[in-house]
């Protein structure tokens, strides 16, 4: 019988094949005590897991080396580092000494200690990096428990679908190295480093697709949606037909955006655009190079101060953003100055005083950062510093008006000064730009225009502040909608202010990396998107199909009308006249 099952999908394209059931129960792990005489002997033997465990993660990292870039295998490095990490290995050897447990049970102990500090973190990324957590100790418990490495048969592994509860990163890269259609796992979800790892390899593939290895058996024939989560076993032969014409409609979709990595996006009538990415840390910008040799247009510097928990000192900063800006090679590095509050959050050790009823609203971003400027400081300095080694742009987040602003190039002076007198080399006439993100700034653009080299559009709150509307909150996500005509009339003021003044306007909210709106933001004169990686391809072909004083005049049709409503049915349908004309 043929049944359909609903995940996530993670990694687009339709994959078909027979199905590989990988099964591999864990050891279930006990507790007993061990003799304080022994306990030099228990460590060793952790110790000697630990080794074990690294050894079999450099066998395969060596094993698939040929044919994977290494940034890709820069995964498993990160499994690899964790075992050096003394939180994992010196807490688990102090439960050994401490409390006289075994190896696997003071492993234990400290893991859930870890997934714990992951589990209480707000950010939804670092959130599922307890995953990593989970993935490294259970190897490490293979090793003490001596089961060998559970391999599947590589021969047995061309073109099939695998179905497993979970997979690591190394197992991803292993099954990818032999040559699998795609795989579904049980477990997982869609921010874990294996769905993000099989986006960037391009498999097929869904996780979180619960009873999986329960409803399937092996040798079953498999078609998987990777864009709709979607899998079907034993189908028919219509479905069969079905899918088979639409995979091979997504395998020259696929080889057709593969052309244009490293072709300039160009409307058909000349107009050059730039199309940067965005970042949360420098290691995205791998990520981006894989699509283009282009820079970045927002790096939330956030990440920075979320993953450490504190806010980090001048020289981290430093050196972070110099890796940023030696990884661009040339390409320009836009650092947004950081952008607490809210949504994003540092835990403990600020003291935040009493609640505020409505964050979004309070002491966030730019307001926070001139509220404690001895903690701002040390990023304004930072950025002036790696401003003098390249192409370095800083943006300031959430300002309301002008007066504000002020301020902030006034702190920036002042900071300015104090390296010239330190003879600390900076650029001196470091670029600054301000993210209009609130309907209070978008008004204000002309005059945000005339003080500042450049302006970027951050849709995410422009949205939330016009409308109302808590970005995070799923009740409401209904009315969360870029067309709404007072959120359209504010991109295009801002858009018309930088142009009277002769700066650049970008939008590095997430409407720009959505393919449904690139001719609705060309036709209002948007020249500059930043964007996710993994758009860039799509958007740039939109772009080199596109010729733009046709556009033009059609939006200027389109924004004219009253309701999002028919402004969404009006898109849709240019969209899909524009994509019918191109065979897009
Ligand atoms: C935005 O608000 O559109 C934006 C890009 O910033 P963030 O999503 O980081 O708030
Ligand atoms: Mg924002």
């Amino acid at each position: 019988m043929s049944i359909l099952i609903n995940g996530i999908g993670v990694s687009g394209g339709i994959a078909i094949g027979d199905a590989y059931v990988y099964s591999r129960e864990q050891e279930e792990v006990h507790e007993y005590r061990i003799p304080v005489a022994q306990h030099k002997k228990e460590i060793q033997r952790f110790k000697k897991a630990l080794a074990e465990a690294s050894k079999q993660l450099n066998e395969i990292k060596n094993k698939i080396a040929d044919d994977t870039p290494p940034d890709i295998l820069a995964f498993i490095d990160t499994h690899l580092l964790m075992l050096e990490d003394p939180t994992f290995n010196e807490g688990t050897i102090a439960n050994i000494k401490n409390f006289s447990y075994n190896a696997e049970w003071a492993l234990n102990i400290q893991s859930e200690r870890l997934v714990k500090v992951f589990d209480e973190m707000d950010d939804p990324y670092l959130r599922t990096r307890k995953d990593d957590v989970l993935h490294v100790v259970r190897r490490i418990q293979n090793c003490l428990a001596e089961t060998p490495d559970h391999v599947p048969d590589p021969t047995q592994l061309k073109g099939r679908i695998i179905i497993a509860d979970d997979l690591t990163p190394a197992d991803t890269l292993m099954l990818q190295h032999h040559k699998i259609a795609g795989f579904v796992t049980e477990y997982g979800g869609p921010l874990s480093h294996t769905a993000i790892l099989s986006k960037n390899i391009g498999i097929p593939a869904i996780v979180g697709a619960r009873h999986a290895r329960k409803l399937i058996q092996s040798g079953e024939t498999l078609i998987i949606d990777g864009s709709q989560g979607m899998l079907i076993n034993s189908p028919d032969y219509r479905s069969l037909k079905h899918y088979r014409a639409l995979r091979k409609k997504d395998v020259a979709r696929k080889t057709l955006l593969n052309k244009l990595k490293f072709v300039p996006a160009i409307t058909t009538d000349g107009k050059a655009i730039t199309l940067h990415g965005n970042i949360n840390r420098p290691e995205d910008i791998r990520a981006l190079k894989n699509f283009d040799d282009t820079g970045v247009g927002l790096y939330r510097t956030e990440m920075l101060f979320i993953e450490r928990n504190e806010w980090p000192d001048e020289e981290t900063q430093f050196k972070t953003y110099k890796r940023a800006l030696f990884r661009l090679k040339g390409q320009p590095l836009t650092i947004r100055t950081i952008d607490l509050g809210a949504d994003k959050e540092i835990q403990d050790t600020i003291d935040q005083g009493p609640m505020a009823h409505n964050p979004a609203m309070g002491l966030r971003a730019i307001r926070r950062c001139m509220k404690e400027p001895e903690l701002f400081i040390p990023q304004l300095r930072a950025i002036l510093r790696v401003a003098a080694l390249g192409p370095v742009r800083m943006m300031i987040p959430m300002l309301t008006n002008i007066e504000e602003l002020k301020q902030v190039q006034a702190l920036i002076e002042r900071t300015k000064k104090q390296l010239i007198k330190e003879k600390v080399r900076i650029d001196k006439k470091l670029q600054i730009g301000a993210m209009i993100e609130v309907p209070a700034a978008a008004l204000a653009a002309d005059a945000f225009a005339r003080q500042l080299d450049f302006l970027s559009i951050g849709t995410n709150d422009l949205i939330q502040y016009t409308l109302a509307l808590d970005r995070i909150d799923d009740e409401i996500s209904y009315l969360y909608n870029p067309l709404n005509p007072a959120v359209l009339q504010l991109i295009q003021i801002t858009i018309n202010a930088g142009k009277k003044a002769g700066i650049p306007v970008s939008l590095c909210g997430e409407m720009a990396s959505n393919p449904q709106y690139t001719r609705l933001l060309l036709g209002m004169g948007l020249e500059y998107f930043s964007i996710q990686a993994n758009a860039l391809l799509e958007v740039k072909h939109i772009i080199n199909n596109s010729n733009l004083s046709r556009l033009r005049s059609k939006i200027k049709k389109i924004l004219e009308l009253q309701s999002t409503h028919e402004i969404e049915s009006e898109i849709n349908q240019l969209n899909q006249r524009e994509a019918e004309k191109y065979n897009h």
